[in-house]
């Protein structure tokens, strides 16, 4: 009986020490993720300026470590909707979506993204939500660059909370 206890007492605290160090491990996976965003090269309407404004030296995304614009999307874990879409164009940003690796992260910025914005008619998408998952929502027309990188670190407070990375 006594064995019992001693097996029972080591397999436990093997099971704290592997649960500290796969916490270890992910907090150090998701704090890598959060700092080296890389979005891909994607813009639909005048917000993109926003964008492009914001990694130009006067907003400098670069700080964070966000300014690397990739025009793969098979490079890029972040898409910005940044723009006014068209039907025409929802089945191209789809594609771009599904052509980016695990894990992705979307921004819906603008209220054209976010909800069809005043464009409310039958050329429009009525919120880029409806063809991908969103993750950050970005208001205004056009949101300032501020805003969208105030977005971006709501999304690395987001990647940094996520849980259950493979180990
Ligand atoms: S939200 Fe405003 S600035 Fe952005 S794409 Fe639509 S109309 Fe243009």
């Amino acid at each position: 009986m006594e064995v019992d206890e001693k097996v029972i007492e080591k397999q436990l605290l093997r099971a704290i020490i592997l649960t500290k160090v796969k916490d270890a491990v992910e907090w150090a996976i998701n704090w890598s993720r959060g700092n080296s965003i890389w979005p891909a090269t994607f813009g639909l309407a005048c917000c993109a300026i926003e964008m492009m404004a914001s990694s130009m030296p006067r907003y400098d995304m670069a700080r964070f470590g966000y300014e690397v614009f990739r025009a793969s999307p098979r490079q890029a874990d972040l898409m910005i909707v940044a723009g006014t879409v068209t039907m025409k164009m929802a089945p191209v940003l789809r594609k771009i979506y599904d052509q980016m690796p695990e894990p992705k992260y979307v921004i819906s910025m603008g209220t054209c993204a976010n909800t069809g914005g005043k464009y409310h008619n039958y050329a429009v998408l009525q919120g880029v939500d409806q063809i991908v998952p969103v993750d950050i929502y970005v208001p205004g027309c056009p949101p300032r660059p501020e805003s969208l990188i105030y977005g971006i670190l709501e999304l690395k407070k987001k990647i940094e909370r996520e849980r259950g990375v493979v180990l």
